[in-house]
């Protein structure tokens, strides 16, 4: 049975945090294990060094980190391609034949980019490979030959650039290459520990995997609502970011106790920290295990790893031969 093919991926940028789980990998390995799809899944680390060019030496253990991490929150090797962008270079080969037949103005248009770019100067991240992002990501799904990509509702613009290169391509070498198209995914929404919007730029976010110490110290931060100044003043938990992680990890009952007993005042917020520690705790307890696994087993991870991009490879060169050949290049 031929099935779709679906190409994802998460850009290097350090550790997983929740964002990057509920955003991406609960919705990789949801697909995986529906069994429809041939799914490629990748750590993509040349979109990384975009950003972290001058920490370069970080990139290559932040990425076995990601790969070890995808693998521990429940993608398996034996029924995804679990690949490293850099290891695969034909994604760049694409990138370049790409890079040439799409207009400037196509790139200058894209908004992320129009609303990063004082952010970008900034941080001396104003760069060419920045910039050219759009047509990276294309070539990242291009060369798979991929039909699907899983995207949240906001992020479908960030999918038309790369349908709009490959229909350009299409036109310009009477070509047949599929168009990719979104398979829409719920993200939901995710407190910052500080109470804004999670964002890595506030520094606010809660990892996905921390060891107990690293939690202790996240759940402890976390804003909770003002007006609990003393334990017998009752709160609102809507307000607060604690109520917003219990509503992710913990039980329905838990939910109901943490909301009667904040509006009653019938527990403190020491209380209800205690119980979201326990909750997230018990959660992340197997997939940290299994993580320092992998990591304490360099041999096992990078045998996975060279597995994972041999297969990619396999399929990336293929795409090349049907590209030069559309292109009589
Ligand atoms: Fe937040 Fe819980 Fe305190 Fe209510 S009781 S303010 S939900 S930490």
């Amino acid at each position: 049975m031929i099935r779709p093919r679906v190409m994802a991926g998460v850009r290097v940028t350090g550790p997983l945090h929740i964002g990057n789980y509920w955003g991406a990998l609960s919705n990789f390995v949801k697909l995986q294990n529906e069994g429809q799809y041939t799914c490629f899944f990748g750590a993509m680390d040349w979109h990384g060094m975009t950003t972290a060019y001058k920490n370069s030496q970080e990139i290559a253990p932040w990425t076995r980190e990601m790969i070890a991490e995808f693998i521990a929150w429940g993608l398996d090797p034996e029924k995804s391609t679990l690949f490293v962008q850099s290891q695969v270079p034909e994604h760049l080969e694409l990138f370049m034949i790409l890079a040439n037949l799409t207009p400037m103005g196509w790139l200058e248009r894209v908004t992320t980019w129009k609303d990063a770019e004082e952010e970008a100067r900034q941080s001396d991240t104003h760069n060419l490979g920045r910039f050219a992002y759009p047509v990276l990501q294309t070539a990242d799904i291009m060369i798979y030959r991929g039909e699907k990509v899983p995207v949240g509702r906001d992020q479908v613009a960030h999918l038309e650039i790369s349908r709009e290169i490959i229909r350009r391509f299409n036109h310009l070498y009477k070509a047949k290459m599929p168009e990719p198209v979104p398979l829409f995914t719920e993200t939901p929404i995710l407190p910052g520990l500080d109470g804004r919007k999670m964002s890595k730029s506030y520094n606010n976010f809660l990892l996905l995997t921390p060891e107990e110490k690293a939690l202790k110290k996240s759940v402890n931060s976390m804003v909770t609502d003002p007006a609990r100044a003393l334990r017998e003043n009752p709160g609102t938990p809507e307000v607060c970011s604690v109520h917003g992680y219990h509503k992710l990890y913990s039980s329905a009952e838990d939910i109901k106790w943490v909301e009667h007993g904040c509006r009653t005042a019938g527990i403190g917020c020491g209380d209800c920290k205690a119980r979201l520690f326990n909750n997230i705790d018990a959660i992340t307890k197997e997939p940290r295990e299994k993580k320092k696994e992998l990591l304490n087993n360099p041999k096992l991870l990078d045998s996975i790893i060279s597995a994972g991009c041999a297969q990619a490879r396999s399929e990336a060169k293929k795409t090349l031969e049907i590209v030069r050949s559309y292109m009589k290049f």
